[in-house]
């Protein structure tokens, strides 16, 4: 539940300063942007606000930023990411050059960064630092031999015929439990396997040629490469077949089946999950959720019905799919470029080395970089501040929460539980995750990736019938995102994506409350939204709303479905309003708490509502300044391929739709602007929740 899209990465996701603390000649040196949160010169004021928002927000930023070449869309979070990037370059550089004095994070971080930059040495050693993966797998001798050689794969992080790790119990938040899920596929999502328009057959055709491709580069003939590709689609196809959609896996009901593990083995004879988990050293398991039961049985009637070559061709295609393109030579990353990058997303170019490494950093031990980084970026007082602010919007919800008229008061008291338990993490960890027993080799590219994967399934392991550490993050500090967590009912906001133009102190509360007001509102919201909303205050999968208020929730809910279903994203598909309904319920109430809270704080502050501000702000009310400025943290261009893989697997709606889709919800907006109803951006007709 998060603000913006997550990364699709290959292997295991490894899981500002208000004010600048460096000068302005430093930044320029680095060859920062001056961002703001409100910026008059992006608007396009020949656009009627009452008629199209967004465009009126805007217009000028889409037309002077056209999508780089390296990017498969283009938006303010990307020029954030740019600038945090460029940040972290500098970090990663000093840390790569430094001698023997560097504490040991810095020597983690920089020789990880220096090895994989080194294009020359990665290309030089070929495909040789994967042989020992693909060794065992041709070593395979019978399908009895899958249960080690799976979990052997899984603890270098190379996912192959279903997911395993750990969880919070969905009904206990207090423990950490085991959990089975279905299979992570070469392509995006189950529907990529089982639609029949032609751009979805055409597809999967180009998948299937770029399996065969990738199979001829590793050194298999012609023949047999395509032979190869046909399994792994047909394998693949079963899979999918057995699978939840990504709209079916939004029902927390859905993906909790708790039972003992001679219970599950029970339903799935043909492989001996006892085994896989000895072998991957997972500690006891007496109970354990398996989250998709159908899967499993699937995948036990696929195991007896494929001949054992057809499943090492699975797994061999599973490991060089997940292992990342910064360590494969040249020829193999340009293939993986070339569909997941140039087919699937319509981007042109890949990304320049330095920002691939930087990003594969990150991810590996995002938490030693963003210590550095969160100390030269983001100061005590920025937590400081970011905290008054969610207190204000936390308030903003608990005055809302009263004056709902279709709730009960029973529903409206257990409602503000939860509120105050709400955690608020803001900028980064309390504790540091401890990085000493992963060792990074300078030289050795594909092993650095391996033994992060490795530290990582061995720290997720670990965790199996153990207190859940409610301190964790799911993000790393530099990540210009945020999120919300059910099971441990708190909101994180990490300090990459408290900077301009999401937060700059700099400009007026208007604009803050509108832009990161909006933000925390948004996750906060998520607590509420359908998913969240059926676990408690301590994170529990429970029942805490009356019969008769959940259903007014629900028919509230539909009306929010029905609005995101009629939106055109790309060509003629829609906006899938089931697969986005939690994310836009979070920003509708998001945007309307954070108003909320605006309202409040110009009151205590003295500050006049009708009063046009100065041509720094664009001559706007402070309402109007709040509008425009949720407007602008969504300026974004995408190319057609991104919307169309985005419709199809991203809970997010496109960004114009974040915009006006919310807008034409609230009558504060239409009263901002005077725009009359019946106005495309004032419906009579409205959807309302929070
Ligand atoms: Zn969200």
């Amino acid at each position: 539940m998060s603000f913006l899209r997550m990364p699709v990465v290959a292997g295991l996701v490894l899981a500002g300063s208000l004010i600048p603390v460096s000068s302005n000649a430093q930044e320029a040196a680095m060859g920062q942007k001056d961002l703001k949160a409100l910026d008059p010169k992006l608007m396009d004021t020949s656009v009627d606000p009452c008629v199209n928002f967004y465009q009126y927000s805007c217009g000028t930023w889409l037309k002077q930023n056209p999508i780089p070449a390296d990017e498969s869309s283009y938006g303010r979070s990307t020029e954030l990411e740019d600038q945090n990037r460029l940040v972290l370059k500098s970090i990663l550089e000093k840390a790569a050059a430094g001698g023997s004095e560097r504490t040991p994070n810095e020597q983690k971080i920089g020789d990880y960064y220096a090895t994989c930059i080194d294009v020359n040495a990665v290309n030089e050693a070929g495909l040789k630092p994967l042989q020992p993966v693909l060794d065992r797998i041709s070593a395979l001798s019978s399908k009895d031999g899958l249960p080690e050689l799976t979990a052997y794969l899984d603890s270098i992080g190379i996912g192959t015929l279903f997911d395993f790790g750990s969880d919070q119990d969905f009904k206990d938040a207090t423990r950490e439990i085991a959990v089975f899920s279905q299979a992570d596929l070469g392509l995006p999502e189950k529907g990529y396997y089982d639609r029949t328009d032609a751009k979805s057959v055409k597809l999967r055709d180009q998948y299937k040629d770029h399996v065969a491709r990738t199979f001829e580069l590793m050194g298999e003939s012609h023949d047999q490469a395509a032979k190869d590709a046909d399994a792994v689609l047909k394998i693949e196809t079963e899979l999918a077949k057995q699978s939840l959609s990504n709209v079916e896996q939004r029902d927390p009901q859905a993906v909790y089946h708790k039972m003992t593990l001679a219970n599950f083995e029970g339903t799935v004879p043909d492989f001996a999950f006892a085994r896989y988990l000895r072998a991957l050293d997972v500690p006891p398991v007496d109970s354990l959720n398996v989250a998709e039961p159908k899967f499993f049985t699937g995948l036990n009637a696929v195991l007896p019905s494929t001949d054992l070559d057809s499943l090492k061709a699975y797994l061999r295609w599973a490991a060089i799919r997940q292992t990342p393109g910064t360590a494969l030579p040249q020829a193999l990353d340009d293939e993986s470029f070339n569909f997941y990058g140039k087919i699937l997303e319509g981007q042109p170019e890949q990304q320049p080395r330095w920002k691939r490494c930087v990003r594969s950093t990150d991810r590996a031990l995002g938490e030693a970089l963003g210590q550095v980084y969160v100390a030269q970026r983001f100061s005590p007082q920025d937590k400081q501040r970011t905290l008054e602010l969610t207190r204000d919007i936390e308030a903003a919800m608990g005055r809302d929460i009263d004056q709902l008229d279709w709730m009960s008061a029973a529903t409206k008291t257990r409602a503000k539980e939860k509120l105050h338990a709400v955690a608020n993490k803001i900028g980064y960890p309390d504790k540091w995750r401890d990085y000493s027993t992963l060792e990074v080799v300078r030289g050795d590219a594909l092993g650095n990736l391996q033994r992060a994967s490795a530290f990582e399934v061995h720290r997720q392991i670990n965790k199996i019938g153990k207190p859940v550490d409610r301190g964790e993050w799911g993000m790393t500090p530099p990540t210009v995102n945020a999120y919300y967590n059910p099971q441990m009912n708190d909101i994180n906001f990490p300090a990459g994506i408290l900077q301009p133009p999401y937060f700059d102190p700099r400009q007026d509360d208007a604009v803050n409350y509108g832009d990161a007001g909006g933000v925390i509102g948004h996750e906060l919201t998520h607590g509420f939204d359908d998913e969240g909303r059926q676990f408690d205050a301590a994170g529990n999968l429970k029942e805490w709303w009356t019969p008769e208020d959940e259903k007014k929730f629900t028919e509230r809910a539909d009306c929010v479905v029905k609005e995101y279903d009629g939106f055109v994203a790309v060509d003629d598909l829609h906006v899938n309003g089931k697969l986005t309904l939690g994310e836009n319920i979070a920003d509708l109430g998001g945007l309307k708490l954070a108003f909320l809270a605006y309202l409040d704080r110009a009151q205590k502050t003295g500050v006049e509502l009708a009063k046009k501000g100065d041509a720094e702000y664009g001559g706007l009310t402070p309402a109007q300044q709040f509008f425009v400025s949720y407007g602008q943290g969504w300026c974004q261009n995408n190319r057609p391929e991104d919307l169309r893989l985005r419709v199809q697997t991203d809970p997010h709606s496109p960004e114009e739709f974040r915009v006006n889709g919310v807008l034409v919800n609230l009558p504060e907006f239409q009263k901002a602007y005077g725009c009359k109803t019946g106005q495309p951006m004032a419906p009579a007709k409205r959807c309302a929740i929070w």
